[in-house]
């Protein structure tokens, strides 16, 4: 596919861009300075910032282009707004807040063990170069378990990304956790969702979760 990535300086863009080019992608890089002009592309892949991530997706949109959106920090009425667009243009929008498989994983279990277990607290761990918190992931799993479990936001030197979901009963403690120890953890997630692009509807699907079941 020729597929636009936007973020490509980035920390996820630098692994991102040399993966998808040897997955047999084309890519063209997509700077902050660079006019978001799509022209002639199959897809757009967004690894931007919170406060970049909604209008850059709405342009990519306009010109009826596909996205696959990495970046987290959308707020309901932008993911809302966005299906909308994308319905009307005829394109899937897919978004994930975790690109890594590992960490879908930590969710699903998280999810069974709450059923058995429901006093959970969840904590999150990232770099100290990551704007917004609670984290996409944490707010997910928050989801996913019910009841609205207190989520504890750690940003830190020499984190990447990582949770805790923590189960507290009577005498025991059950601890689901997941590290991501580098960028190169979001490759097979990404790949995975560009080539499943196509197959999507028109409009707003989210989860890698939805790719893999
Ligand atoms: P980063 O290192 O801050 O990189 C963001 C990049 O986006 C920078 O190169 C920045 O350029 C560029 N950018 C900002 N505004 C832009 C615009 N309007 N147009 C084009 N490019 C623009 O962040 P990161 O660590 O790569 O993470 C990127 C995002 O992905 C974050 O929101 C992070 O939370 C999220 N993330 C998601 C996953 C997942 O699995 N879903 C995994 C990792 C990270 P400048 O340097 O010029 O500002």
């Amino acid at each position: 596919m020729r597929v636009a990535l936007v973020g490509h300086r980035g920390k996820v863009g630098r692994v991102l861009g040399p993966a998808l080019e040897a997955a047999g992608h084309e890519v063209r890089g997509i700077g902050r300075e660079d006019r978001l002009d799509l022209s002639g592309l199959d897809a757009a892949v967004n690894f931007t910032r919170p406060d970049a991530v909604f209008t850059t997706v709405r342009i990519a949109l306009e010109q009826g282009v596909p996205n696959v959106v990495g970046t987290t920090g959308l707020g309901q009425e932008e993911l809302e707004f966005l299906d909308g667009l994308a319905r009307e243009r005829r394109v899937p929008v897919f978004v994930a807040p975790n690109f890594a498989v590992g960490a879908i994983l930590m969710m699903r279990f998280a999810r069974e063990a709450a059923a058995v277990l429901p006093r959970a607290e969840i904590v999150e761990l990232h770099n100290e170069e990551k704007r917004d918190a609670p984290s996409g992931t944490a707010r997910e799993t928050a989801r996913l378990l019910g009841g609205d479990p207190p989520i504890h936001s750690v940003r830190l030197p020499g984190l990447v990304a990582h949770q805790e979901v923590l189960f507290g009963g009577d005498g025991q403690l059950l601890t689901i956790r997941h590290d991501t120890y580098s960028r190169e953890a979001f490759t097979p997630g990404v790949l995975l969702a560009l080539e499943r692009l196509h197959t999507l509807p028109p409009g707003l699907t989210t989860g890698l979760e939805t790719l893999l079941s």
